[in-house]
């Protein structure tokens, strides 16, 4: 993470971990933190898969998990690999067969635990399949289903015990010149997730995967993760992420991004800065802001909208932002652009107008940075 001399207090910085491909997503080594989901359709439903895939990564997922629980499942995931615009991964739990049909069919990863599969026979079959196709491997230790002999010896779900599921199946791969994993080590709650990915942040240097688990509905499991993952990112912790929401996967990929933008870690689409309103707005700013969103949802550049009520607070974050509008009198506010007044508008249009101002500077943005526009 480059720093801000600047604004010191801007600056994280990332844990220093092993770089891993997930298909053409690196993970790791500095790479940006990639935002994953999952998808909740049948697998074997092959339309319905990809098309909730596309969404997915209509919205910037990077990377989508699907699950394979059973030989038509596997079966499905090659056609859905060969149709999904972003690398899969494939979630297996204990069937080994099912992890050698996924790196077969095309999956980029296998989310499987080398502890669950069975004697080293097989696990040296699993990680055979991973090297022959190029499929990475995630560990994805879960408090909820800790092994046995684990729970005995720490009498609950805890930290330490977490870590130490994480480190044996480390070592399984490990001990099979395997070396392409990540790792994960969810809860549900919040302190045991932060303290298990602290404690595994510096027990390995694999890439680390974050997620708190079964989080909860769109609005809890959203404050539940950006606390979460909002404490661990902000430590330097983690390479990519899942939001798991009881919500549609495209939820989850916003709610990965927005806590990621936050915290300036990666930047995609518009980040609109807005007032909460009050008697003094010109306009309405929540409706506004609502249908703006909405209507900008389709710009991938980063830059940023600032939507204010009024003159107390309207100019000041106008100069941050490369388009503002600021609620006046009389029906009308001030258009500025990067952080300078430019023109009026009219309250009725200026939803259209912020709009196309917001796409003639992505635009602009996206020549001023491709390399050669110079030349
Ligand atoms: S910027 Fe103006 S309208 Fe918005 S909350 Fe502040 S005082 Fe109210």
């Amino acid at each position: 993470m480059s720093h801000n001399p600047v604004r010191p207090w801007r600056n994280i910085d990332r844990r220093e971990s092993r770089q891993i491909m997930v298909g053409n997503v690196p993970v790791g080594g500095g790479a940006p933190i990639s935002v994953q989901t999952m998808t909740n359709t049948d697998t074997s439903d092959v339309a319905a898969t990809v098309a909730q895939i596309q969404r997915a990564a209509d919205v910037g997922a990077d990377i989508v998990r699907v699950s394979t629980p059973d030989q038509a499942a596997t079966k499905a995931l090659k056609e859905i690999v060969r149709e999904s615009p972003v690398p899969i991964v494939a979630d297996i739990h204990f069937h080994y067969k099912r992890a050698i049909e996924a790196a077969e069919a095309g999956a980029a990863c296998l989310r499987i635990n080398p502890g669950n599969i069975g004697d080293s026979k097989r696990v040296a079959e699993v990680v055979q399949a991973a090297k022959d196709h190029g499929c990475s491997i995630r560990i994805g230790v879960n408090a909820g289903s800790l092994e046995k002999h684990l729970l005995e010896k720490y009498g609950e779900p805890c930290p330490d015990a977490m870590l130490e599921s994480g480190l044996d199946h480390i070592r399984i791969l490990q001990d099979h010149d395997f070396h392409e994993f990540k790792i994960s080590v969810k809860a549900s709650d919040v302190f045991m997730a932060a303290a298990a990915y602290q404690q595994l942040a510096e027990a390995t240097d694999a890439p680390i995967h974050l997620g708190i688990t079964e989080a909860g509905g769109l609005m809890s499991g959203t404050i539940k993760s950006a606390i979460g993952l909002g404490n661990l990112l902000w430590m330097g912790i983690g390479d990519t992420l899942r939001v798991s929401l009881s919500a549609d996967p495209v939820e989850e990929v916003k709610v990965g991004f927005e806590i990621l933008k936050s915290l300036g870690l990666r930047h995609r689409g518009v980040n609109i800065i807005s007032c909460p309103s009050c008697a003094r707005q010109g306009f309405d700013v929540i409706k506004t802001v609502e249908v703006l969103e909405e209507r900008l949802e389709h710009i991938k550049t980063p830059m940023s909208l600032s939507i204010i009520g009024c003159v107390v607070n309207g100019p000041g974050e106008a100069l941050l932002t490369d388009v503002g509008f600021t609620g006046g009198g009389a029906g009308s506010g001030m258009v500025y652009m990067a952080g300078a007044q430019s023109h009026k508008m009219s309250n009725d249009q200026m939803v259209d107008h912020i709009v196309e101002l917001v796409e003639k500077r992505a635009a602009e943005i996206e020549v001023e940075a491709t390399p050669d526009a110079a030349e």
